[in-house]
């Protein structure tokens, strides 16, 4: 679209805000149409008898994502939506389902499919220090063949207590089958050794890490799937409380 062009949004939440931003700063006539009375969508608040309720977000999931939203309007983050810790974080589910539960101090999680989760204990817990790979019994997702009465049957919930330092790795084949010239996989053996040798950087290095070995490992062979990687890591300090004790890092490399 060109500058000077005029341009009408309809909606108001997030996604309206920020597309109307964008445009005005490219130079567009930009009109706005909200349904609502007010601006925000899900993530405006509601005032009802003295007390105010989210209409949607509760916490803050991506912070990264909104940083980069911030960056593209051209908007200073820091002043406009300062950072504020969250004293009562209660659970957050993945996409594929995981539950991490900072109340309880438990990661709860299934296997539908997908490939296994690694688990590196933190240097607090009992356990060796070390990947374990978890793998609980589980049926492809989407296999309709009788009615999802297989898929609930061998679905396995597992559940955890987690400790602090923990560091969960959840990743799709595209990480581990990333192939080179010779067809050689980057493999689930490189991944994890790669994990337990740099387990101490903070999440946001671990993934630039693990992202610079695989592309040092493929060379120029074209990439043939998509690769998505989720580090969850527990807070070094954390005591069990549940504050905000979980430093994630989501990557999503596209296919090209
Ligand atoms: C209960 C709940 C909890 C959530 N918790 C989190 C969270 O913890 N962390 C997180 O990151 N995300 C969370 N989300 C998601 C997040 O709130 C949404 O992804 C995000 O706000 C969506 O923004 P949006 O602009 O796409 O849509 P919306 O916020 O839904 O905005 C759409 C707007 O368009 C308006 N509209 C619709 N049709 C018309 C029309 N025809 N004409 C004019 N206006 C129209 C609506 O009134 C609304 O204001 C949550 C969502 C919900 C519902």
């Amino acid at each position: 679209m060109s500058r000077g062009m005029s341009v009408a949004v309809i909606g108001g939440g997030l996604a309206g805000l920020a597309a109307a931003r964008l445009l005005c700063v490219r130079g567009m006539a930009v009109q706005l149409y909200e349904a609502n009375g007010k601006p925000g969508g899900c993530c405006a608040t509601t005032r009802v008898g003295g007390y105010t309720f989210n209409d949607g977000a509760l916490f803050l999931a991506l912070p990264a994502m909104l940083e980069h939203l911030f960056r593209r309007l051209e908007l200073d983050r820091g002043a406009l939506l300062p950072w504020r810790r969250i004293s009562a974080l209660q659970r957050t589910v993945l996409p594929e389902g995981t539950v991490v539960d900072l109340d309880a101090g438990r990661m709860t999680y299934a296997r539908a499919g997908h490939t296994p989760m690694m688990y590196l204990p933190g240097p607090g817990c009992d356990a060796l220090r070390e990947v374990h790979v978890l793998a609980p019994e589980g049926l492809v997702l989407g296999l309709k063949i009788d009615g999802g009465e297989m898929f609930e049957r061998l679905l396995a919930e597992e559940s955890m207590k987690m400790h602090p330092g923990d560091l969960y790795v959840l990743f799709t084949d595209g990480i581990t089958e990333a192939m080179n010239a010779g067809d050689d996989c980057f493999g689930e053996t490189r991944l994890a050794r790669l994990v337990e040798q740099h387990a101490d950087l903070p999440s946001d290095q671990l993934r630039e890490r693990v992202l610079r070995e695989i592309d040092a490992f493929v060379g120029g062979a074209p990439q043939h799937d998509d690769m998505t990687m989720i580090l969850l890591k527990v807070d070094a300090a954390w005591a069990g409380a549940p504050a905000r004790a979980i430093d994630a890092e989501i990557v999503q490399v596209a296919e090209r």
